[in-house]
């Protein structure tokens, strides 16, 4: 037994070791992509059921030579532990506005929304690394949407309070990213002038499983407290018609997930979108 215990520590060690191996080999291949500009931003369409009108969430994505496809959920963690994060924020806003300004007939009318991290969530670098990169590009901030996540509010909500006021009186919309899953006060709702809420895809997918009535109670309850506050209202990760059905008939909003598309590189975008409408 003894043994048992302590190979375990052992292999766990390992892995440990093997993890920080695997992370420097990440930060240095992240580095190198940032200057061959390895990165590439996809777009997932979301339908706002009351206009029929797509909007868009970016997300970036990384298709290494060397380390092949390495998904965001791997590589940002890696990257906010540097000021990599940074260059890869400033990267995918530059890429973003670019696909903007190049291609109105999507994006001129649509509202585009880019994640923000909790390592920018600060005025000094939400300026630098954001908002000066949307400025040059002459894109209109009504077209950029920001999602932050409840966590990085709540850590300094005065904080909180400052930027987002900043970014709207740019005329940015701001909207809470996976909503739901961190604080059960919703208090906080009032203290800051949100644009809307996205609900976060634990919820969603749980509703259509047998008819799960206290899931289906909850998303409810969210979306009439979002309506009652003014805000919109997005689910993400909806991928059934089911899905589909009760959160429309809900009163959510906005409807964003594989039922309706996957995120997709630009230029399948630009030769798919009409069949988005058959919904
Ligand atoms: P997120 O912001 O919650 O983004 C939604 C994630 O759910 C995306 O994964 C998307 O591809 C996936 N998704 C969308 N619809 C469905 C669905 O119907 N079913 C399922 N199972 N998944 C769905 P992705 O692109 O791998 O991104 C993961 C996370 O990485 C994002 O979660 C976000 O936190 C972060 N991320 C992605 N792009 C960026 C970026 O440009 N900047 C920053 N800071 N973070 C990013
Ligand atoms: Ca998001
Ligand atoms: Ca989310
Ligand atoms: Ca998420």
């Amino acid at each position: 037994k003894r043994e048992g215990r302590n190979s375990i520590r052992l292999f766990k060690t390992e892995n440990q070791h093997q993890t920080m191996i695997d992370e420097a080999i990440m930060e240095a291949e992240l580095y190198k992509a940032l200057d061959q500009d390895e990165l590439t931003v996809y777009y997932q369409p979301k339908l706002n059921v009351r206009t029929n009108r797509v909007h868009y969430e970016a997300l970036v994505r990384w298709f290494s030579p060397v380390l092949g496809t390495v998904p965001p959920l791997k590589f940002i963690p890696v990257a906010e532990n540097t000021t990599l994060i940074q260059d890869v924020t400033r990267a995918v806003v530059y890429k973003v506005c670019e696909d903007i300004k190049h291609t109105p007939e999507l994006f001129k009318d649509a509202v585009t929304s880019i994640n923000l991290s909790a390592a920018l969530f600060e005025p000094d670098l939400i300026d630098a690394h954001f908002i000066q990169v949307v400025r040059e590009s002459g894109i209109t901030p009504s077209n950029i949407e920001v999602e932050i996540t409840e966590n990085m509010l709540m850590k300094d909500p005065i904080k909180g309070v400052e930027i987002i006021n900043h970014l709207k009186e740019l005329g940015f919309r701001v909207v809470i990213d996976d909503f739901g899953v961190s604080y059960s006060s919703l208090n906080y709702l009032r203290s800051f002038s949100l644009d809307g809420i996205k609900i976060d895809r634990s919820f969603i997918s749980q509703i259509d499983q047998h008819h799960n009535e206290k899931d289906i109670s909850i998303v409810h309850f969210i979306i009439q407290l979002a309506k009652k506050l003014d805000l919109y209202v997005t689910a993400e990760g909806v991928e059934t018609k089911e899905q589909f059905d009760i959160l429309t008939s809900l009163g959510c909003d906005e409807i964003q997930g594989y039922y309706f598309s996957r995120p997709l590189p630009l230029e399948k975008i630009k030769s798919t979108i009409h069949h988005f409408f058959d919904y």
